[in-house]
């Protein structure tokens, strides 16, 4: 049996934890991940990723865990007559991927583990507290009975619900959408590498339904909406569209939140870093969290090893690091803010403005200036959204 005594202990051994837990054993220093479930990603999940993610996840796209490779990406207007096609290849990004999510947050964990890494399982972290020389006691139900652990330094990369968030942080603000995902059999899904996205008011109140293809006979379907119950627009969405569902099933039906207020003001304080979900540090017009969390994870483990490692903690570092992914997640923020005021009208005509690239600019918080100026020359859209959107920039 492994001592108790830890250099670096990880709560959540989701993307950022798992990713986190790698970079600290690097340094050769003691490190343990703690995660509550029976296994890896049980939570539900789009499992969509640009192919930049697995570079920063430093694993290649392999057969294993990549269920589908994706060429584009079609967001439709209320009017679904009305869309915007986005072209990886014309925009020059590389291929896109709807991963089998457990699979390769396994591939994660093996990469962590042969780094040095200890993970458990079915591991929840019920309390933990600071002692007197700066270190922390962590209280765990380990497979049925309880042990105390003891951490020089803590790690929160345990998603929207954050033990450490609760005892050491604030997230004033901080706000979360209901989602719902099926994944469905049998579909008739004409491009399977193009996976899609449905706005409007009828369909996902200030949120959006996605079919994300892993074939064309299956997808993960779900939707995310703001201040209504989701169930209900899913199983709409579904009826409405038999070309797809006619004779298909879904085979697991599960919910979960998405943080959709942006990072929180503070993400590390002395000996602790919150990173993921747990910070609100998520693309907030699209919900993507994958990325942004593994890039958190890998700065914090990094940190939290070297800390670990030489005896001197550098954790200012983190947020100056973290800084072209805080933009972004604030940039996105700002387009949220004023696309989800727009009525559906709004939003068909809106399709006819604004093209592939101003989508991602839009969605990602990249060129939101050259979105701006662009909105800012249209008739309806000058003051609403292109002015808007410029000032809320600082323009
Ligand atoms: C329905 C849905 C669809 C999504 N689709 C996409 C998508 O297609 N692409 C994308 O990029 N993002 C998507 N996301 C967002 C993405 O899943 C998250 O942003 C990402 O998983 C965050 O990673 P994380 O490691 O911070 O947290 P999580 O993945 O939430 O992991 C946190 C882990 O901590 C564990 N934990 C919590 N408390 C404790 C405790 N006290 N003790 C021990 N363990 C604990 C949890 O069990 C969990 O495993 C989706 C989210 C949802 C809900």
């Amino acid at each position: 049996m492994a001592s108790l005594s830890f250099d670096v202990v990880i709560i959540g051994a989701g993307p950022a934890g798992l990713m986190a837990a790698r970079k600290a054993a690097e340094k050769n220093v003691k490190v343990l991940l703690c995660e509550k479930d029976l296994s890896l990603g049980a939570k539900p999940c789009g499992e969509a990723v640009s192919g930049s993610t697995l570079q920063d996840a430093e694993i290649p796209p392999s057969p294993k865990f990549v269920a589908n490779r994706i060429k584009g990406f079609t967001v439709y207007a209320p009017d679904e007559s009305k869309k915007v096609e986005i072209w990886s290849e014309e925009l020059g990004f590389g291929e896109g991927y709807i991963l089998e999510k457990p699979v390769f947050l396994r591939e994660m964990a093996s990469r962590a583990v042969k780094a040095g890494a200890e993970i458990w399982m079915r591991s929840e972290v019920s309390g933990v507290e600071r002692k007197a020389d700066g270190g922390f006691k962590l209280a765990v139900n380990r497979l049925g009975g309880k042990v105390t652990v003891e951490a020089k330094i803590l790690l929160g990369c345990d998603g929207v619900t954050s033990l450490v968030a609760q005892t050491f942080f604030e997230r004033k603000g901080y706000e979360v959408i209901p989602c719902i995902q099926y994944k469905i059999v049998g579909c008739r899904i004409e491009e399977a590498d193009v996976p899609a996205a449905y706005v409007g008011g009828e369909v996902a109140p200030k949120g959006y339904v996605w079919v994300f293809p892993k074939s064309r006979e299956e997808a993960n379907v779900g939707v995310g909406v703001r201040g209504a119950p989701a169930k209900p627009y899913l199983d709409k969405f579904i009826e409405r569209h038999p070309e797809m569902f006619r004779k298909a099933q879904p085979v697991e039906v599960k919910a979960a939140p998405v943080p959709i207020s942006g990072q929180i003001s503070r993400i590390y304080r002395e000996g602790v870093m919150l990173c993921g979900d747990a910070a609100g540090q998520v693309i907030p017009l699209t919900g993507g969290g994958i990325h942004s969390s593994i890039v958190a994870g890998k700065i914090t483990g990094e940190l939290a090893g070297a800390a670990a490692a030489e005896g001197e903690a550098n954790f200012s570092e983190y947020p100056k690091r973290y800084t072209p992914w805080s933009n972004r997640i604030y940039r996105s923020l700002t387009a949220l803010k004023l696309i989800e005021n727009l009525g559906d009208e709004d939003l068909n005509m809106l399709a006819e403005v604004l093209d592939g690239r101003d989508i991602i600019d839009l969605a990602n918080g990249f060129n939101l200036e050259r979105v701006g100026a662009k909105l800012s020359k249209h008739p309806v859209f000058a003051e609403r959204l292109g002015q808007a959107l410029l000032k809320a920039l600082g323009g």
